[in-house]
């Protein structure tokens, strides 16, 4: 989605709306660049699904609880090198991210990423969001689904909620 001749010269929002833009003419696109915290996560009280396409835990975590506070589902997904993992929250049904990772993975610094690997998991991510706006088939709700492209292995993890969980156990 992104060319060389937008290196350097366009935040990755602008240069990803105008290329969706082509793509589509008949979508409404509004691009955002700013780094989300407490305060402005709440521009998306209004949405109707929320989708984790991010490189840290910390922001993460602040999205799992705005999504079980708002109601909202969440649909998270992470790649590293040839690895890469998805899950749907379901609020007030399903586990949630912090049940799933009670602690920050520790992590130095920068980490490598393949190309193919996050087309392969975020066309997977855009699935799971098809099917949690419009109802069909079944989705990654309570499942881990784990993909490792440099042994061609894909998985499927159920797992539960952690009962004594800092952050979900008000909403049950
Ligand atoms: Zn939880």
């Amino acid at each position: 989605m992104h060319f060389e001749k937008d290196l350097g010269l366009k935040d990755k929002s602008v240069s990803l709306k105008e290329k969706l833009e082509q793509l589509n003419s008949s979508i409404e696109i509004e691009a955002f660049s700013l780094e989300i915290d407490e305060k402005k996560i709440g521009m998306f009280k209004e949405s109707d699904v929320l989708v984790d396409c991010l490189d840290n835990f910390q922001t993460r975590y602040l999205l799992n609880e705005f999504s079980l506070k708002e109601k909202i589902p969440l649909i998270h997904a992470a790649v590293e090198a040839y690895y890469g993992q998805i899950t749907t929250i379901i609020p007030g049904k399903t586990p949630c991210i912090k049940c799933l990772f009670p602690n920050i993975p520790n992590k130095g610094g920068m980490f490598p990423i393949i190309g193919p690997n996050c087309g392969v998991v975020g066309s997977l991510e855009a699935m799971e969001v098809i099917k949690v706006l419009t109802g069909i088939g079944e989705t990654l709700s309570g499942k881990l689904l784990t993909v490792n492209l440099k042994f061609m292995e894909f998985e499927t993890i159920n797992f539960k909620r952690n009962e004594d969980c800092s952050v979900c156990s008000e909403y049950f």
